[in-house]
């Protein structure tokens, strides 16, 4: 037990398994980032909670997939609006736990049910793809059976509601698992959607790593969502593999931004400066490098530390905080551990914003320039507010180090020529190439990454019917 203060959660949420609240002898310590303290202690769900989870999602299975796709989409409204009724106490509880300002923790609420509402006003028609002399044909869209869907810590409940609404719409049951350093907000959601969801349709577990792997191997779970790093992916992989299992996996980022040479540099550098450095730069698709025209390197980095020095780091509760903390020491010190080794090789960190005295895990905006490619700070992702600025000459070359890297989620070109951008956007290397913007997601557009950054979309009909398997019927006339 610690010896913090009392958990501002007067009761944490309990597990959801078919439709009750469940409470674990073993409970896991969720630590608010912004104090370093314990705010509350969750369940700790072991392997029998995870059987028992299967076993109410299969049950609930026949009944949910015979209600239809219209009826289902009826409810998952419902679900919105008692979302948004509970809005406010959500918000809470991602600030607690993940650290951000509360009216980003609104508005990414309020990201996720926009998505859900746009889930619930997709049809999924059947195709009558031949129907002649010989042969009528139909496709259809069938529900996987029960999803497995696990969560990473940066944006809790817009990953929950992302993986949720889908599964759901198109008649798939589902076992979520949130990341263990933010479960107290989507145990939350779990309780919460009870009112409105059938008992097994919805089961919420907490627990750590090991849970996520159950979950992979489970021969009654038919397919795994996942949003994390590239690691727990490829394990996720190779643990899916004995029962084939359907995956779409959302990986990381290292995302390359390129400035061309005729861009506006005042007017670009509070959206480039967002690109990179919003949710604490914890975003899987945020710009974690920038190459900048050199001529243009000294504009460009003056202009970004114009934008950095109005930041106001703190407290997420608190009134005017555009940063919180990042979410956890063990990121922390990695990210302060990209900078120092950034440093020990001759980079120039040219500016660094204040932090709060005191505890929590408070990084400065840094910004760093007079790096080179092959430093971890530019090789890997940082997922921290910190921005490496590089320099090039050639576009050429430009976009050959963009492009040089295992991993390929998003990229952006910036530049008052839209199509000379639209150019050099079409040769890079990602999931999605934005122009004068980065990273902006729509539940109406497919997002997802190629090489090693993922597989498969979410978002839009492709990232629905991910959810899907395909029936054919074909009769012989
Ligand atoms: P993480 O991979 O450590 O953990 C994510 C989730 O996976 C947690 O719930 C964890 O308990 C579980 N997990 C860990 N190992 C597992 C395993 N072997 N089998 C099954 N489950 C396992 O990631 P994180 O640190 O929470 O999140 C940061 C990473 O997530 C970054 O790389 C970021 O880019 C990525 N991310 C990607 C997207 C996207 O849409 N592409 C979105 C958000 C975050």
């Amino acid at each position: 037990m610690s010896n913090s203060p009392a958990p501002v959660a007067d009761k944490a949420p309990g597990l959801t398994i078919d439709g009750q609240i469940v409470t674990t002898s073993v409970v896991n310590r969720v630590i608010n980032p912004a104090t370093g303290e314990v705010f509350a202690e969750v369940p700790d769900a072991g392997v029998e909670h995870l059987e028992a989870a299967v076993d109410a999602a299969r049950r609930a299975a026949p009944s949910w997939r015979g209600l239809g796709i219209a009826a289902r989409q009826d409810i998952v409204r419902n679900v919105v609006e008692l979302v948004r009724t509970n809005i406010d106490e959500l918000a809470m509880l991602v600030t607690l736990e993940q650290g951000k300002p509360l009216a980003k923790a609104a508005g990414e609420i309020d990201s996720g049910l926009r998505g859900l509402g746009r889930y619930a006003s997709t049809d999924i028609p059947v195709e009558i793809f031949r129907d002649n002399d010989d042969e009528y044909i139909e496709i259809h869209r069938e529900p996987v059976g029960v999803v497995g869907a696990i969560t990473a810590w940066n944006y809790p409940l817009l990953l929950a509601l992302w993986k949720i609404g889908p599964a759901l719409v198109t008649g798939n049951t589902i076992i979520l698992k949130p990341s263990p350093l933010t479960p107290v907000a989507t145990l939350r959601l779990g309780e919460l959607l009870q009112q409105a969801l059938p008992a097994g349709v919805l089961q919420i577990l907490s627990g750590g790593d090991d849970l996520g792997r159950a979950m992979t191997a489970h021969p009654g779970i038919n397919k795994i969502t996942f949003t994390g790093s590239e690691r727990a992916g490829k394990s996720i992989m190779s643990g899916a593999g004995p029962t084939l299992k359907r995956l779409t996996l959302e990986l990381g980022g290292n995302d390359a931004g390129i400035v061309l040479d005729d861009v506006d540099v005042a007017a670009m550098a509070d959206d480039l400066y967002w690109a990179a450095l919003s949710n604490c730069g914890a975003v899987c698709a945020g710009l974690k490098r920038l190459y900048v025209p050199a001529h243009l390197a000294s504009a460009i980095e003056e202009a970004l530390a114009e934008v950095a020095k109005t930041i106001v780091v703190g407290n997420g509760l608190d009134e005017g905080v555009d940063m919180g903390p990042i979410q956890n020491r063990t990121q922390l010190e990695k990210v302060r551990g990209y900078v120092d080794d950034a440093v020990h090789r001759g980079a120039d960190v040219y500016f660094r914003g204040e932090v709060p005295d005191g505890p929590g895990y408070f990084h400065p905006v840094t910004l760093v320039r007079g790096v080179d490619d092959t430093i971890p700070l530019v090789r890997e992702e940082q997922f921290g507010p910190v921005l490496p600025i590089l320099t090039y000459t050639d576009i050429d070359d430009a976009v050959e180090r963009a492009n040089n890297s295992d991993l390929g989620l998003g990229a952006s070109v910036w530049s008052a020529d839209e199509q000379r951008a639209v150019q050099v956007a079409n040769r890079l290397e990602a999931g999605t190439a934005w122009v004068n913007q980065h990273p902006v997601l729509t539940s109406d557009v497919p997002f997802g990454g190629v090489k090693q950054s993922g597989l498969g979309v979410e978002q839009s009909i492709h990232g629905i019917l991910e959810y899907t398997n395909f029936r054919v019927l074909r009769v012989k006339r």
